[in-house]
């Protein structure tokens, strides 16, 4: 379950109708999270802590971790080639756990995992925008065009779409910081090929206002703070599709 109303939970939690539940409510018997409940159409996930009397109906825990992926780690749950991130965790804290908008499996950096879909979804839909940071490494030295051509969009005809204004800053003769709103595949390494340009490296370093631990070793995770987990979602908006 990712949102239902109240009622609805109970009675299919209980397996009783709807006319007991609401009964149930009247005499102020449900709590969610330490709140007396006793609007039926009250909303409630799979992170709310449901009680009746003294027995709970529901308790799950929300967890929202970042990770810096290391090079040559897969971001999957499982794989028969490579190692996964979700290998890198502990068993216990990785079997419900999904990946929040995928690395390649040469790059590195800032990866989001987490239980909770309903958050995952509003931060990878196509629809929102959210900036996402990287540091990439070229293999030849990077020209005034390509920051046009980025800030522009390029057609992919694979695809039939043309990607949204990114921008790219020259940090030096090989290394840019690109800023982009959306998540095609292999987008980056496909706009400098254009150029002929191979990336040598490519390192995630910033999701919305959310920035890797500089002391996070690689393949090491740590939990996000809850006005951490709220301000990534709020720093979303939505945008026209292209
Ligand atoms: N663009 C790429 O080409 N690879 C990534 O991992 C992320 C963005």
């Amino acid at each position: 379950m990712q949102r239902a109303r109240l009622d609805r939970f109970i009675s299919s939690q209980l397996g009783i109708n709807k006319r007991e539940v609401r009964m149930i409510l009247a005499q102020a018997r449900v709590q969610v999270d330490g709140v007396l409940a006793r609007d039926i159409a009250q909303i409630v996930d799979k992170f709310s802590h449901v009680t009746l009397d003294d027995a709970v109906l529901q308790q799950n825990a929300s967890c929202y971790l970042m990770m810096n992926k290391p090079v040559g780690v897969l971001s999957a749950t499982k794989d028969s080639q490579h190692p996964t991130v979700i290998e890198l965790l502990d068993p216990q804290q990785g079997s419900d756990l999904h990946i929040a908008g995928r690395l390649d499996l040469n790059s590195s950096g800032l990866l989001l995992l987490t239980n909770d879909s309903y958050w995952s979804q509003r931060l990878t839909t196509p629809d929102k925008k959210v900036t996402k940071r990287y540091i990439v490494t070229l293999a030849k030295p990077l020209e005034q065009e390509m920051v046009e051509a980025f800030a522009k969009g390029m057609y992919f005809a694979f695809e039939d779409i043309t990607t949204r204004p990114a921008k790219l800053e020259i940090v030096s003769t090989y290394v840019a910081q690109v800023d982009l709103m959306e998540g095609r595949y292999h987008q980056i390494k496909r706009m400098f090929g254009r150029f002929q340009n191979p990336v040598l490296k490519l390192h995630r370093s910033q999701i919305g206002n959310l920035i890797l631990d500089q002391d996070l070793a690689p393949g090491q995770t740590r939990a996000l703070s809850q006005p951490e987990v709220e301000n990534i979602a709020q720093s979303l908006t939505s945008s026209p599709s292209p």
